[in-house]
């Protein structure tokens, strides 16, 4: 395989192997746990060094599955049977640069959500090749969002209705629910004006859902920001100009 990218901390030649096997994530599981599984509060104090073998990281695992060097399942559980009614929309922020590529996103929803559970020992699916059970654009997508906006108000309908995004870090939640990312670092300052019109007419199609942030169902994560409850928070506009 050859590699687009360059690579400063990183040798990806030498992770060719491991991620050709099927339970790659295992072979892979000290620097996925370094790196990637938990909630972002203890990246904080990293080192810049640290900061920039997990960016190689990312880079790579992209690399290998627009290669398609990376054992996946082609069949496994139907994650979607246990769907349930939409009556919630969870509101969420990527916590990355604006303009971080749709690539990007999958790669983390891959080794930071799908990964980990693969890992537990206790899951059926310990071990197993990972699937999604979501096609995106012909490919498997390991995206938890329904929708992701970009600044410019670009709207990426990544998962059907019928779709359960591995969203909220909980399961009930996500069952009965669908996602909307903003594709920003919204930790202090709210959406551009373009992603707020665009959110609140994906959230006019589901009128009658609670409007909720991510951290209002998970208590580990800030996400979607400091700004968005209270009086003046951004929440209150995503439903107030409907007409
Ligand atoms: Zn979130």
């Amino acid at each position: 395989m050859e590699f687009k990218e360059s690579y400063k901390y990183i040798n990806p030649k030498s992770y060719i192997e491991k991620f050709a096997a099927a339970d790659w994530y295992l072979l892979l599981k000290p620097e996925l746990q370094e790196y990637f599984y938990g909630y972002i509060k203890i990246r904080e104090n990293k080192s810049e060094e640290w900061q920039e073998s997990r960016k190689e990281f990312v880079k790579m695992v992209c690399e290998f599955v627009e290669a398609d060097q990376i054992a996946f399942g082609s069949s496994g559980t139907n994650w979607d049977k246990e769907r349930k009614s939409i009556n919630k929309i969870v509101i969420h922020h990527s916590s990355t640069d604006p303009n971080t590529s749709l690539q990007v996103i999958n790669a983390l929803g891959l080794i930071r959500l799908y990964a980990p559970f693969y890992s537990q020992k206790d899951n059926e699916q310990f071990g197993q090749p990972i699937w999604s059970n979501h096609i995106y654009k012909g490919k498997p997508t390991f995206i938890a969002y329904h929708y992701i906006i970009e600044q410019d108000g670009t709207v990426h309908h990544i998962l059907l209705d019928e779709h359960i995004g591995w969203q909220s870090g909980n399961w009930e939640i996500n069952c009965k629910s669908i996602s909307i990312c903003f594709l920003d670092d919204l930790d202090e300052k709210q959406p551009t004006k373009e992603a707020m019109q665009a959110a609140q007419k994906i959230i006019q199609k589901y009128h009658g859902c609670k409007l909720l942030g991510h951290k209002e169902v998970n208590e580990l994560t800030s996400c979607p920001g400091k700004l968005f409850l209270g009086k003046d928070g951004w929440k209150n506009l995503l439903t107030t100009q409907k007409k």
